[in-house]
């Protein structure tokens, strides 16, 4: 039997705003347990939320972004149940009327192909606090700075049918919040997490299986192996004869395993209704207008440019395009040198591999995209050969020189192209190796292009480096042959 996955996915988004949704708490992050909680977060009686208009317009942006209907008239409801970490004893959500209607994002997968991936809705909410467990001894301790913190809770159609898309859909989310600058994306922070939705059914099957869903998994690498693991319990569990059962289940990434937290015969009543302290929230055409006219080049548009104008490869434009930053820094060293491909290969290459090593963010990237473009401008018009390139790159990282000519100068690696001072290079290498000449001379034609590799590297290394590699090879030839 074939089988086919199918997946949805809820993701929570933090909105980047300084203050709580419906009071004037901060958001930081970091701070001191229960210092950012006012009485508005913890539904003291007597109280009254106020909406933050910031959160609203970032719902909106999110919402143009992604092609959707934007709700002319949204309404807040309050999603009743208790839990320790929301003491107000309801969670104040969007469950009828959500500001952002139906969308869709375009995702591209490893393969360069695309697909859309349609949007069920948007709705604002507020955050929960946090339960604490792991600091004290049989107790839990209660945070409450998180809580009233503004969501922004995105709802997928059950579109994606691999691990993989549900990652590249998660990725593609992601590169629209932060290019939006409506959240800052932190994962490892909690600021976007996501609920995933998984059923299989027979290829071929129109009806969908029973699904479960895997809560709370915060990193693009859990979501995929969640995926898998859950694919393969309920592939086994139906042809051994069971049933999946809709239940709600949590990933532990120690045991690369999905376990039940509760089925659906335990499922809350949350006795939504709307929330009589709110207005709804009506939006006027001047005001969408006025937020339209603030997007920025989102990802998909500067994806599809950097692959139409400026000709990268799908998979580069694509990698380039996912993060804003990348993607500044990218257009920078272009600027600057004027040949995309060598942009493209010098940002994804060295200085990533660079940045990974280290740890750092590229808008901590200890060289400038300025140097950058100069020091490719200078492989480009042959002052330098790539060996050199790759010197001066680490000498403009750790910051041995302020420009890429300052560095080349200051090492001595301008390339010699010279013929002259070649030729007496290679004559010099010839002379002192007799041996490998004698063996040259000796070994069949077909195998003397291998051979010349020696002489290559001993002429290179008279030149420390800075003689120019297609000339060296040339001239090489003609003289070796010369003494056939
Ligand atoms: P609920 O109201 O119970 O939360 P929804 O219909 O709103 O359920 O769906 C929640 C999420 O689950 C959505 O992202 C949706 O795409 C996804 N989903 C729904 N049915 C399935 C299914 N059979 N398999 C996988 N995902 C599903
Ligand atoms: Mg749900």
């Amino acid at each position: 039997m074939q089988w086919e996955t199918v997946i949805g996915l809820e993701v929570h988004v933090q909105l980047a705003t300084r203050s709580k949704i419906f009071s004037g708490a901060s958001t930081a992050f970091g701070a001191e347990p229960n210092t950012q909680a006012c009485a508005v977060d913890l539904g003291l009686p007597g109280v009254l939320p106020v909406l933050n208009e910031q959160a609203v317009a970032m719902a909106v942006q999110f919402g143009l972004a992604v092609h959707a209907d934007i709700a002319e008239v949204s309404v807040f409801d309050r999603k009743n149940y208790f839990y320790p970490d929301l003491p107000k004893g309801y969670q104040t959500s969007q469950m009828y009327h959500p500001i952002v209607g139906p969308g869709e994002v375009e995702i591209t997968l490893e393969d360069g192909s695309t697909k859309r991936i349609r949007i069920h809705h948007a709705h604002l909410e507020e955050d929960a606090g946090k339960s604490l467990h792991e600091d004290f001894h049989g107790m839990t301790g209660i945070d409450l700075n998180r809580a009233g913190t503004p969501l922004l809770e995105i709802v997928s159609e059950p579109d994606m049918r691999s691990a993989k898309e549900a990652a590249a859909y998660l990725k593609a989310i992601h590169s629209i919040v932060t290019y939006l600058g409506i959240s800052d994306g932190n994962m490892a922070e909690g600021s976007m997490r996501c609920d995933v939705n998984v059923s299989v059914r027979p290829k071929g099957q129109e009806a969908f299986g029973t699904r479960a869903e895997i809560k709370n998994v915060n990193s693009f690498r859990f979501v995929e192996r969640a995926i898998a693991f859950e694919v393969e319990r309920q592939i086994e569990l139906i042809e051994d004869g069971g049933t999946v059962v809709q239940e709600t289940r949590l990933f532990d990434p120690d045991r690369d395993e999905t376990r039940s937290m509760r089925t659906k015969e335990e499922a809350n009543d949350y006795r939504y209704f709307p929330c009589p302290d709110l207005l709804p929230v009506v939006l006027d055409q001047a005001y969408l207008d006025h937020l339209r006219g603030q997007l920025p080049e989102l990802p998909a548009d500067k994806r599809e440019r950097f692959q139409n104008e400026l000709g990268l490869s799908a998979y580069d434009a694509n990698v380039i395009s996912a993060s804003r930053d990348m993607a500044e820094f990218f257009e920078a060293v272009h600027s600057e040198c004027g040949d995309a491909k060598q942009a493209a290969n010098w940002v994804q290459g060295e200085l990533s591999g660079a940045l990974n090593r280290e740890s750092l963010s590229i808008a901590n990237s200890p060289i400038s995209a300025r140097q950058l473009g100069e020091l490719i401008s200078r492989v480009l018009d042959d002052t330098i050969n790539g060996k050199a390139a790759k010197e001066v790159f680490q000498a403009l990282w750790n910051g041995q020189g302020e420009s890429a000519d300052e560095v080349i100068d200051a090492k001595g690696l301008k390339q010699v192209t010279d013929t002259g001072a070649i030729e007496a290079m290679i004559d010099q290498v010839i002379a002192d190796s007799p041996a490998q000449v004698a063996q040259y001379r000796d070994s069949e034609p077909e195998k003397r292009g291998k051979m010349i590799g020696y002489f290559v590297g001993q002429v290179m290394k008279a030149s420390r480096g800075t003689a120019n590699p297609q000339q060296v090879n040339g001239l090489l030839k003609e003289k070796l042959d010369a003494l056939l």
